[in-house]
Formats: C-alpha cells, structure tokens, sequence
C-alpha cells in the first residue's frame, strides 16, 4: 500500500506569528480529524522550520519539509541552506524540483539529481516536482516532456533510493492560476509516469510510488482528483495557507 500524502507549500509567504497561527490551527484540527492516516507534511520558508517542528510537536502523521535544500553539503556557499542542516532541525521532507525554482532560479535537471542525492544521503524524503508548460500540454507532448524531466534527474538512482522518493506532478499552467487539470487528465499523467517508473524499476517500485497532484488543488476539487487510481494526494500551494482548507483537502481522500 502506498502512502497517501497532502504536504502543504507555504512558499515565500507568512511572517513568524501568521506561520505560527495557521501551525496551531492545523495541528489542533488533525487531532480530531485526520481520520484516515493521511501522511501530511508542512513546507514553510526556513526561517520557520524550527518554531514550527516545536509546535507539531509529536502530532501523529504530521511531519515537516523544506521548500529546498542546496546541492551543495557544506562550506563557503552563503546564503544556501544544506539538506543535513535540515535534518538536524528534524526535517523530513523537501520539496526540489518545484516550476518556481526552474524557471525562476535556473534548476536543471542535473542539479535536481545533486540536490536529491544531497536530501537523500541525508535521510530527506524529496518530494520531487515535475510538470509541463502550457505550450507543451498544447503541442500534445507533455507526457514525453514530464518523463524526460524524471529520467534525466532520477533514473541514475538505485531501486532502494527511488523507492524513497515522493513524485509530485504539477502542471505549470495549473499553479496558482485557478485552473485545475481535470481528475483524468490528472490520472492520464500519474499512470503513464508509474508506468514509466516501472519499465526503470519494475512494477512492484512503480506501484509503491506515491505520486501526488498539485496545481490550484482545493477543498472543492480534492476529492475528485483523490478518487483517481494513480492520484495518491496533493501538493497544495494558496489553499495550505488557510487552515480550514487545507484540512478539508486532507479529508477529501
Ligand atoms: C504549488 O506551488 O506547488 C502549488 C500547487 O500551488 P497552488 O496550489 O497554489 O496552485
């Protein structure tokens, strides 16, 4: 069984007391309403990792991430943050690869395999983003586009390093524009990457994968895109700054 995963990207947004509000809120929600084991994870800004590991606390199937780490492990390289520095905040997952960081900050394909390896020799889970512009999905060419993305970064790895490894397909013209990939457009993609993932690994790797949906996901559309076979849960951006929505697209499973 795969797990199934809602993780929360706060990305640049939130100063120390509305980070610690919206902690507080989400942790007292779960602790009556994550009901079906929902593994859930919080992404804030850095600066906010350690406050916000205090106050999740021990909370069951709560867990926190990064929204990068350097590709680098340590040394003169000011300003970056190195996935053991994370680890040592108790960190367990960071988000790599997402469009922002590619298209804003130039992250290629090679530098996302050094910056998994990093997370990974440093017991990070990464959850690793791939998705197409618009103009591809409108060529007709983004399922090619998104596997390239994934072999090129990923299909160095061994079976035991893929297996720790959390996929997270977001289409580019779906993140925070409002205008989600339909449920089985959504599924249409998660398949053919498990099926890509298994013609590399095999299909009892490919079948543990969890591949989460991320693209303007919220508490009206959840559940329909959860419903699909190959969706095991989301990335969610604007509505994981709201506590009563964020939950809700936790319960949509
Ligand atoms: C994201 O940034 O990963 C994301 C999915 O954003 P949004 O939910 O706002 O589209």
């Amino acid at each position: 069984m795969r797990k199934k995963i809602v993780a929360g990207n706060w990305k640049m947004n939130l100063n120390f007391e509305d980070g610690q509000k919206l902690t507080s809120e989400i942790v007292n929600m779960l602790k009556d309403e994550n009901d079906k084991d929902v593994t859930v994870v919080l992404n804030p800004p850095f600066v906010h990792l350690y406050p916000v590991k205090k106050l999740i606390g021990n909370t069951p199937n709560l867990f926190l991430g990064a929204q990068n780490c350097s590709d680098k492990g340590s040394g003169a390289f000011t300003g970056e943050v190195s996935a053991s520095m994370l680890a040592s905040f108790g960190a367990d997952y960071v988000i790599l690869g997402h469009s922002e960081r590619r298209e804003y900050f130039g992250e290629s394909n090679e530098l996302l395999t050094t910056k998994t390896r990093q997370a990974l020799e440093n017991g990070l889970t990464p959850i690793f983003c791939c998705g197409e512009p618009l103009e591809i999905r409108e060529a007709g060419t983004h399922e090619a586009y998104v596997k390239n993305q994934l072999t090129e970064s990923l299909f160095g790895f061994s079976d035991e390093e893929i297996s720790k490894i959390v996929i997270a397909y977001e289409p580019i013209w779906a993140i925070g524009t409002g205008k989600t990939a339909s449920s089985d457009q959504a599924q249409d993609m998660h398949a053919a990457l498990r099926a890509h993932f298994a013609s590399k690994y095999g299909q009892i790797i490919a079948d543990n994968l969890s591949i989460l949906y991320g693209g303007s996901c919220n508490p009206g559309n959840a559940k329909d895109i959860f419903s699909k076979a190959d969706v095991d849960g989301g990335l969610i951006g604007g509505a994981s700054l709201k506590s009563r929505d964020f939950v809700d697209i936790i319960k949509s499973f």
